[in-house]
């Protein structure tokens, strides 16, 4: 399997919670590693240009609310079959529905206010890396 990276966000719900190393040790306990990261308020512009796949999703208006309520922690991670990897460690978007030890089952909210985004494909991946740094801010 060969080294990847993907993309991660540590939301609002967690920077309020003083919870971001937490998340960010669960992430490398797992075999990721941060090769990018920095911390933003997002702008309502970006969290609806980073979501606008769901912009005609019945909770689209209460997401980009939640996204810019706090700042957030933006990651590159990489690992083996880096996507996949952070998938399985922060579970189901639902935490009712997550696994027990992933990040959302243990520190999630809701289903909304779930702790952690992560890219769900390698293409994805890439566009969403691409939208918050440039390639000289990831150092591997
Ligand atoms: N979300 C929500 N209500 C829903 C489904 C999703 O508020 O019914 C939010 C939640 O924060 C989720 C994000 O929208 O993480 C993106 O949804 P997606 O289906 O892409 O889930 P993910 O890939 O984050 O697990």
């Amino acid at each position: 399997m060969a080294v990847t990276r993907t993309f991660s966000i540590i939301k609002p719900d967690a920077t309020r919670r003083n919870i971001t190393g937490k998340v960010t040790t669960m992430l490398e306990d797992a075999g990721l590693r941060v090769v990018a990261c920095k911390r933003l308020h997002l702008t309502k512009a970006q969290a609806e240009g980073f979501y606008a796949v769901h912009a005609e999703r019945p909770f689209f208006a209460d997401l980009v609310a939640f996204m810019t309520s706090g700042p957030v922690v933006v990651q590159v991670l990489e690992g083996e079959d880096a996507v996949a990897l952070n998938r399985k460690v922060m579970g189901a978007t639902n935490p009712d529905n997550a696994d027990a030890g992933t990040i959302r089952k243990e520190l999630a909210e809701s289903i909304e206010a779930n702790t952690v985004h992560g890219s769900d494909s390698e293409e994805n991946a890439a566009i969403e890396i691409a939208y918050f740094f440039k390639p000289e801010e990831v150092v591997g």
